[in-house]
Parts: structure tokens; C-alpha cells; sequence
């Protein structure tokens, strides 16, 4: 991990991601070592390491920014001793679905859990942490090391790009909370980010803030008007926010996640990953996900559209994370017999058969996917390298 030294006694380091980095913040000292956030669960072992380079075995204190899975992540990597603060409601969220398959260890879990601002004295420092929830998630906090004058503000203002939201956090509630946390740092506060490295300060929220006002109305007006998600997403935003837009947080994103918020809210889909999940855990097959479905199916289980989902995070999973390409290909092929007009299920399939290195079957597959969505632009891509004109 990259570090820079923020103050005598702070330190950032930054975990690489696939779409973006990760910031981390250490405190350091004659008590011991305070973390902020812990990151990927992938990225343990080097976590391990970069806190041994601080000088340190475990860390005393971790504190969670808030609970999305990058920044929890590596909460177990060092054991049961830490203690882990975070804001109420994270257990609850790292049990549940959204943490599921990065099959966290209990250790993982916060340990206590707070409502309300509070004072941690360590290192010498005085740690205010005070809770700001709404709209990354209901579980954000800002961690501000009051003598050193920094402030890590995770997620609420994640770097110099579109905001995003997760774990029921509400995108139109940026402007009101960035404004919140600008009032309550006293000036010249050294701030750092959840996705981009180096410090900065709160006069970077001007422009996020001057974005979403203007954009929170239009997109809102789209939706009153009665136009759909698709129509707002090829609608677009103005030219002069362009230099907002990166891999990971990009306006069509700003766009999706203020048309969820802002719609009439919708009935909580239903969800088969978790028995998926734990049948997965009795044998380590795809063919016992495949199986367990088709046995809640037998007992009256409804083919809702909504288990497509459950069945694309399980086969990607069982893809790139657990890289067993035949796993996947069990719950891909369960996909596409039990949702035959499902372009995505052909288009996944054939992914998997890519990684058996089985040719003809993948070329079959993105064939039948572009037959169901002739516009499947990754299934065109994909047929192009295995050599096939389409
Ligand atoms: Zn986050």
C-alpha cells in the first residue's frame, strides 16, 4: 500500500481497487495504533503488512467510516483483539445479504456501536467522532483527530468525482450533509477522502455541492414528468460536469442511484442468495446451488425475475473470487433453463465457458445472447476475440 504522512503521528495508506482506491487512515503512538477503515477483505494480507511496517502487530482501535464492504472489509484481518467502533446499524448491515459472499469472520464485527457523537482519547489526540448518516449510508461517521486538525470523512465525500450510495443510503442528501460536516470542522481542517488519496480541504464540497443542486431538480423533474430510468440515463447531464465523471462513479451512476431515491419506493425484492448460499457452503459445488434451487422450485417456490440477480452474484462469485470457472457454469447453465429469454444468463454462461477455455460452447452462448439482445455490445466484443465476426 501507498502511504503519505498527513501529520507527525497520521498516516494514510491506500489499498488498490479495481474500479478505485481505497484510503485508510492510521493514527499512531505510545498507545498503540488507531485505524480508520480497514478495506477489501482481499486485501488483508497486505494490510498486515502495512501495519507491520508502521511498527505494529494489531492495531487497538479500528473505527468504520461506515459499513460498505470496502471499508470493512479487512476488520477480521487481525483477530479478535481489536476493538471495532462503528455506527449503529453496521452489525445488522455486515450480516446481512449485501456482506453475505465476503463470508466476513464475527471477529469482523463492530464491537461497539454508537448513536451519537462521542471523544476517544488516545495517543495523546483527541478523536471526535461524530455520526453523519444519510446519504452514502445510514452508517456514516466522521472520524476528526482534533489536534493534528484532520478529519476523515469517508464516503461522504468519497473524492473529486459523482457521489455514490449504497446500503440504503439517499444520493439527494449529499448537498445537506456535505454542508452539515463543512460547518461543524473548524477552518483550515486537513480532510481525507474514502476514494482519493492526498488531503484536501472543505472547500472541495463547493463544486459537489453546486452539482448536485443543480442536478437533484432536473433528474427530480424527470421523474415527476413520469420518464423513466432509461430516458433520465440517455437525457445525461449538462457538458460542464463532464470532469466529474471516473470508472466507479460517473454521472450515469449520479443519475441511477437520485432516480431509485426520488421514485416511489419499491417492494423489497424477494432473495434465494442466502439458502444458495449455504447449500454452496455444504459441498462447495455449483451443482448444489443449481440443485437447491430447483428443490425450492419443487416446493412452490415462484420463478420471480428478481432470483436472476441472486444467481449472477453467485456464479461471479463462484467465477472470480472462488476463480472456479466449472462452478460457475453449474449456476449459469441453471440460469438460462430456468430464464430462457434472459440475454444476461447466455452472455454469463458463455463467460464461464471462456474460463474452461471450452471455445465453441462460449461462441454457442454469446450467439444465443445476442440472438435474445441483438444490442449486447459485450457479447459482440467478447465473440470478436475468440475470432468470430459478427
Ligand atoms: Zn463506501
Amino acid at each position: 500500500m501507498e502511504s503519505i504522512r498527513i501529520a507527525e503521528n497520521i498516516v494514510q495508506m491506500t489499498q488498490e481497487g479495481q474500479l478505485m482506491p481505497t484510503c485508510l487512515t492510521a493514527l499512531t503512538g505510545p498507545d498503540g495504533l488507531l485505524l480508520v477503515d480497514t478495506g477489501q477483505r482481499v486485501g488483508e494480507e497486505e494490510l498486515r503488512t502495512a501495519v507491520a511496517n508502521l511498527g505494529f502487530e494489531v492495531p487497538a482501535f479500528i473505527i468504520n467510516t461506515h459499513a460498505s464492504l470496502g471499508n470493512v472489509g479487512g476488520n477480521g484481518a487481525f483477530g479478535a483483539s481489536p476493538t471495532i467502533l462503528a455506527h449503529r446499524g453496521t452489525r445488522e448491515l455486515m450480516r446481512g445479504d449485501s456482506h453475505l459472499l465476503a463470508e466476513l469472520p464475527s471477529e469482523a464485527l463492530p464491537d461497539i456501536e454508537i448513536d451519537g457523537p462521542m471523544t476517544l482519547h488516545f495517543n495523546g489526540e483527541e478523536i471526535r467522532i461524530v455520526p453523519m448518516p444519510g446519504s452514502h449510508t445510514p452508517t456514516d461517521m466522521i472520524v476528526h483527530f482534533v489536534h493534528a486538525g484532520v478529519a476523515c470523512v469517508g464516503d461522504i465525500y468519497p473524492g473529486r468525482f459523482f457521489p455514490f450510495s449504497g446500503l440504503g443510503g439517499k444520493a439527494y442528501e449529499f448537498p445537506r450533509v456535505l454542508r452539515e460536516v463543512a460547518e461543524l470542522l473548524p477552518a483550515g481542517t486537513k480532510l481525507l477522502y474514502g476514494h482519493q488519496p492526498g488531503p484536501g480541504s472543505v472547500d472541495d464540497f463547493a463544486e459537489i455541492i453546486e452539482m448536485a443542486e443543480e442536478t437533484i431538480p432536473s433528474i427530480r423533474a424527470g421523474v415527476e414528468a413520469g420518464k423513466d430510468r432509461q430516458t433520465l440515463l440517455d437525457e445525461g447531464l449538462p457538458e460542464r460536469w463532464k470532469h466529474l465523471d471516473r470508472p466507479g462513479a460517473s454521472a450515469r451512476g449520479w443519475i441511477f442511484y437520485l432516480f431509485n431515491d426520488l421514485s416511489a419506493p419499491q417492494p423489497e425484492q424477494p432473495s434465494v442468495l442466502r439458502p444458495l448460499y449455504e447449500a454452496w457452503k455444504k459441498d462447495g459445488t455449483g451443482e448444489a446451488i443449481a440443485a437447491k434451487f430447483e428443490s425450492l422450485v419443487a416446493e412452490g417456490l415462484d420463478v420471480d425475475p428478481a432470483y436472476e440477480r441472486d444467481l449472477l452474484r453467485l456464479g461471479y462469485w463462484l467465477l472470480r473470487e472462488q476463480a472456479s470457472p466449472a462452478d460457475a457454469v453449474a449456476v449459469f447453465t441453471l440460469w438460462g433453463e430456468r430464464y430462457p429469454e434472459s440475454w444476461n444468463a447466455f452472455d454469463s454462461l458463455a463467460e464461464g465457458y471462456v474460463g474452461l477455455g471450452k471455445k465453441e460452447l462460449a461462441i454457442a452462448n454469446y450467439r444465443k445472447s445476442l440472438e435474445l439482445n441483438p444490442d449486447n455490445e459485450n457479447g459482440k466484443t467478447e465473440l470478436g476475440k475468440l475470432g468470430v465476426e459478427v
